[in-house]
C-alpha cells in the first residue's frame, strides 16, 4: 500500500509531495530532491499502529 505526504521545503518553502511506500517500515529516513529547489530534504516518516502517518523534514545539517 503505497500513500504520499505533502511537506514544506525547509530551503525554500514551498511545498510538495512524496510517494511514501508503508511497506518499507513504520520508521524511515530517506532523502529526496525538492520539486522546486531541487536541494536535497531529509524525511523522517513515522506510521503509528492505527496506521496514522507523519512526517517530518529538516534540510542539510
Ligand atoms: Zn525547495
Amino acid at each position: 500500500m503505497e500513500d504520499y505526504v505533502t511537506v514544506v521545503c525547509p530551503f525554500c518553502a514551498q511545498s510538495f509531495s512524496v510517494d511514501i511506500d508503508r511497506t518499507a517500515g513504520a520508521d524511515q529516513v530517506f532523502i529526496e530532491d525538492c520539486e522546486t529547489c531541487c536541494r536535497p530534504v531529509q524525511f523522517h516518516v513515522a506510521i503509528d499502529a492505527s496506521g496514522e502517518m507523519s512526517c517530518e523534514v529538516t534540510g542539510e545539517v
